[in-house]
């Protein structure tokens, strides 16, 4: 119970008042109401994340952020009476039971209905009438109501709705006709026959069926014409009228575009999934163009450093040391896969016969590699310099136990009330950094692979440790840890140096205009980059309507060719497939096309498939709001796409693959 009670403070704390919300009875109400008694059975432990969950009947109960929203903008007081429309749960109504008089709630469902009084008389929250039945027509009987909330999505404001209100009263209801996306409204009674409206922005509920809502067969049911949204079809045509077309990823002059964003030091190019094969292509060729005609020379991707280090002494022609089969950690596909194959033969070639500092050198940010890291530092002081390595060995002994399942040394660190190897750790990096390595000798490969394996093992264990408290913090250390790695690379290679990066739109796209930065306290490698290279960074994301995916349903899953669903109505890809062009490239710079800029800043959904990908739960696992146009300087419309074309996980079976060193060891 205690767990439950820190959660939800956390939610008020970290989903509710630093997004904004700020009125004191409705943040006191959702610190009392506990939503984890309003989820279905197995839910409980997700109850406090700030998204919808399944309830039954193909229902949700909704995201506490929207749930708290709608309470606030109701200005619900101790003396009113409350009717919601969409009992559901019973969790927002609930909540209302807190902030006001009398609620009555109206539910279509029979069976949710049933349960939500059920929990009503668990919790002894006796001011709530549950009643079954229409609600797109009110509930009469009780009128005229001080507040109404509706729960679910209609076509337009019910005219019996509007006329429940009493003189004063507010409505706040979602309104779209683009299917699951919504713009919330609030609606106030100002007189007999006067109202005032004002938007709260997107919302995506479940659809209003009944006679002032939609038909069951997803038809408006309401006779009253509600014209399209202009600002879907402007947007469409604005884009179809003016983006930057591309020709096929395959043909020689896809690059060329880019050229516009070679001015700056880091190129950050993203994706929108970790398997779709044309995102692989198509960053390669634009690699090879700042490459060939630019002069960047680092490549930096989302991927372990070790496995990462393996690539780049084979591209740049350096003797292989021992190491065993590259990116063969769960998700293999990710990097393993015959596009960085082929982007891999190309740098080889193109570095052949050029020096080392004209050379393009390939990199890994990420920070899982805690085993291979220790054995990389282990391995080059046992060559360089054995006695140092015998202190090195006791210290990292010191992770001996957790070296298997680094995830649970979290938990061993948090019983003994301190971080048990941090000092071990961190004196054997700052060690290594200080008296053996460090300055020019950086450029080296040896010591700037065994720098940065020791830079990771500390990095690691933070994230491990915070790991287990969840929340923001691991997910900002690794980007942090990424971010710091480029500046590393970009460092010791010089002022002049410049580098191309290659990770996932969450990681890209600057997390300050999206919910992970909003609402969840999240920054990445986009925002840190665009913030410490101000004006020299150029990011770039990648979208895409529909085709295939390589990805797994579960972490560590086999991997499987899925069909990505169409995108969904109301969203960024959405409006791009709606412009009807299959390849094109969005300048979104400041000065370039201050219109689209326009069109595309508000939040809207935006689609994020990483390793995993569940079709069936599409809107609540992958999608989520940002803001296209303050994310990206740049973004790349690929209409239709297919699976990234994986290589065999294990050498036998890679014996058939030719020329692929080192991915067919
Ligand atoms: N407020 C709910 C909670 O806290 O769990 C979430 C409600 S869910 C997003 C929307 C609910 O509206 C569903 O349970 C759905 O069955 C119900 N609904 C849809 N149309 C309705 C109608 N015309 N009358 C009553 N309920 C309706």
């Amino acid at each position: 119970m205690a767990a439950y009670d820190a959660a939800r403070m956390r939610m008020v704390r970290h989903h509710l008042a630093a997004r904004g919300l700020h009125d004191a009875r409705v943040l006191a109400a959702m610190a009392q109401v506990p939503r984890e008694r309003f989820v279905a059975p197995g839910m409980a432990e997700f109850a406090y994340e700030d998204s919808p969950l399944p309830i039954g009947e193909g229902q949700t109960i909704s995201q506490p952020y929207i749930v708290a929203l709608m309470l606030e903008a109701a200005r619900i007081r101790p003396a009113d009476l409350v009717l919601e429309v969409g009992t559901g749960s019973g969790y927002a109504a609930a909540l209302m039971s807190r902030l006001a008089r009398h609620v009555h709630t109206v539910e279509r469902h029979a069976s949710l209905a049933e349960e939500a009084r059920a929990r009503f008389v668990q919790l002894e929250y006796d001011n709530i009438d549950v009643h079954i039945g229409d609600g797109s027509r009110g509930w009469p009987d009780a009128a005229p109501f001080d507040a109404i909330l509706v729960a679910a999505g209609a076509p337009a404001p019910p005219e019996a709705l509007r006329s429940q209100l009493a003189i004063g009263g507010r409505l706040v209801i979602p309104v779209g006709d683009e299917g699951h996306v919504q713009e919330l409204l609030k609606i106030r009674r100002t007189g007999e026959d006067t109202f005032e409206q004002e938007s709260l922005g997107a919302v995506t509920f479940v659809p209003l069926i009944g006679e002032q809502g939609w038909a069951e067969d997803g038809r408006r049911a309401a006779s009253r014409h509600v014209p399209a949204r202009a600002r879907g079809h402007d947007t469409a045509s604005h884009i179809a009228g003016h983006a930057i077309g591309l020709p096929d990823v395959g043909d020689d002059a896809f690059a060329d575009a880019f050229d516009r964003f070679a001015d700056a030091r880091v190129v950050l190019l993203g994706e929108c999934s970790h398997g779709t094969s044309e995102f692989y292509a198509a960053r390669a060729a634009i690699t090879r163009r700042l490459v060939e005609r630019h002069g960047f020379t680092l490549v930096a991707v989302e991927a372990d450093w070790p496995d990462a280090s393996v690539i780049n002494r084979h591209v740049r022609h350096l003797r292989p040391r021992p190491h065993g089969p590259v990116f063969a950690r769960f998700p293999t596909w990710m990097w393993r896969n015959r596009e960085i194959a082929a982007l891999t033969g190309w740098m080889r070639r193109y570095n052949e016969g050029r020096a080392y500092g004209e050379q393009v050198g390939f990199y890994g940010l990420d920070i899982y590699s805690l085993n291979a890291s220790i054995e990389a530092v282990l391995e080059y002081l046992d060559r360089t310099d054995p006695e140092a390595a015998v202190i090195a060995r006791e210290r990292y002994g010191c992770l001996t136990p957790w070296q298997r399942s680094p995830e649970v040394y979290g938990r061993a660190a948090l019983r003994a009330g301190h971080a048990l190897c941090e000092d071990a750790v961190v004196r054997q990096c700052r060690e290594l950094l200080d008296h053996r390595l460090g300055g020019d000798d950086e450029l080296q490969p040896d010591r700037l692979d065994a720098a940065q394996n020791a830079r990771l093992v500390a990095s690691a264990e933070r994230y491990y440790r915070v790991m287990y408290y969840g929340g923001a913090d691991s997910w900002n250390l690794r980007d942090e840890h990424m971010a710091d790695t480029l500046d590393q690379l970009l460092r010791a290679h010089g002022p002049d140096s410049r580098a191309v990066v290659w990770a996932h739109n969450s990681h890209i796209g600057d997390a300050r205009h999206t919910d992970m930065g909003q609402a969840r306290g999240e920054h990445n490698i986009g925002q840190l980059v665009r913030q410490r290279h101000s004006g020299q960074a150029a990011l770039i994301g990648f979208g895409t309507h529909t085709g295939t995916v390589a990805a797994a349903h579960d972490w560590g899953d086999a991997m499987e060719i899925m069909d990505v669903r169409p995108s969904r109505a109301g969203s960024i890809e959405r409006l791009c497939h709606d412009a009807g062009r299959p390849r094109f490239l969005l300048d979104l710079r400041e000065g370039h096309d201050e219109t689209l800029r326009r069109l595309l800043s508000d939040p809207l959904l935006q689609r994020f498939i990483g390793v995993i990908y569940r079709p069936e739960t599409e809107l609540q696992s992958h999608y989520a709001r940002a803001s296209l146009a303050r994310q990206y300087d740049g973004y790349v419309w690929l209409d239709e796409t297919r699976a990234v074309d994986a290589l065999p996980a294990r050498a036998r079976e890679a014996d058939e693959v030719p020329d692929t060193y080192p991915f067919g060891v």
